[in-house]
């Protein structure tokens, strides 16, 4: 059990010196402070790293049992679809478009023939509507022209339709085609360099850093449970860590408010959370 610790902020030398700190803090946050507060310790061997992170990721299945992906779809082309449309927004917003778009454009062919002005229409509330209209009309087209209008199911075509990632395409073979993905989204890339996991800031080096950690059949929802995480408990400006279960095995514990109290109200509840 954690102890009630010390205000908010980051650790600096002086309050790593203190005693209070020293009672309070986690040992590797403290060892993380004393190398002026990165995360990750050069010195932590592979297999200490790999246990470690390993041991948060039962934790965070714990914590977030619920965690699934958050966009609504049936089927692979939806998904698709949504996936790109979620560029910029939040994915509640897409759930919100994405009813009209797909019972007028139920396929890729529908969608390739539509009419750009009332795509335009119903994309609106999703921002950057004319851009994202270009984009999936542009990733229509493809799958028809290059897919027989079939979403592909391998990493190698996925990434070749216009406007799709390595991280769309993982979103898509993990939760689509149940073939184990890392979705090095924003709050992914943050929470692994806070757990002290990589020091990469390159998604496709954070990824291969995260696969070489975690069994692949894991994947998938170690990728939704890290994105639950980052949206309603570890947040960019505010990490809720005095309300984190986490802390224990966490170098960054202490970048947010460890008070218990102040930090269980930054948490959010997964109505609010999804804002980013
Ligand atoms: S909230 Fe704090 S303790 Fe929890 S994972 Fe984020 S930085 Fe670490």
């Amino acid at each position: 059990m954690m102890a009630r610790a010390l205000s908010a902020g980051p650790p600096t030398l002086d309050r790593v010196s203190s005693p209070a700190y020293a009672r309070s803090v986690p040992p590797r946050a403290r060892r993380a402070a004393a190398r002026g507060g990165s995360p990750f310790d050069p010195q932590e061997t592979p297999l200490a790293r790999t246990r470690r992170a390993r041991r948060m990721a039962r934790e965070l299945a714990l914590i977030h049992p619920d965690a699934h992906c958050e966009l609504d779809f049936t089927n692979a082309f939806e998904l698709l679809v949504a996936t790109v449309l979620s560029a910029q927004t939040t994915d509640k917003t897409v759930n919100r478009v994405t009813p009209t778009l797909f019972a007028k454009y139920p396929d890729a062919r529908a969608l390739a023939g539509a009419d750009r002005a009332e795509l335009e229409e119903i994309l609106k509330p999703t921002g950057f509507f004319r851009a994202k209209a270009n984009s999936v009309l542009g990733l229509a087209q493809a799958l028809l022209e290059r897919f027989d209008g079939e979403v592909p199911g391998r990493m190698a075509d996925l990434v070749t339709l216009p406007g799709v990632g390595r991280k769309t395409a993982n979103v898509v073979l993990g939760n689509a085609f149940d073939v184990p993905g890392l979705t090095v989204d924003t709050h992914f890339g943050r929470l692994v360099r806070r757990f002290g996991w990589t020091a990469e800031e390159d998604p496709v080096k954070v990824e291969s850093a995260v696969a070489e950690l975690l069994p692949k059949r894991e994947w998938t929802m170690f990728s939704h449970r890290v994105i639950f995480h980052g949206r309603r408990v570890c947040h960019a400006k505010k990490a809720a860590c005095g309300a984190c279960g986490l802390a224990r095995w966490c170098p960054s514990y202490g970048i947010g408010p460890t008070d218990p109290e102040v930090a269980t109200k930054l948490v959010k509840t997964p109505a609010a959370s999804d804002t980013e």
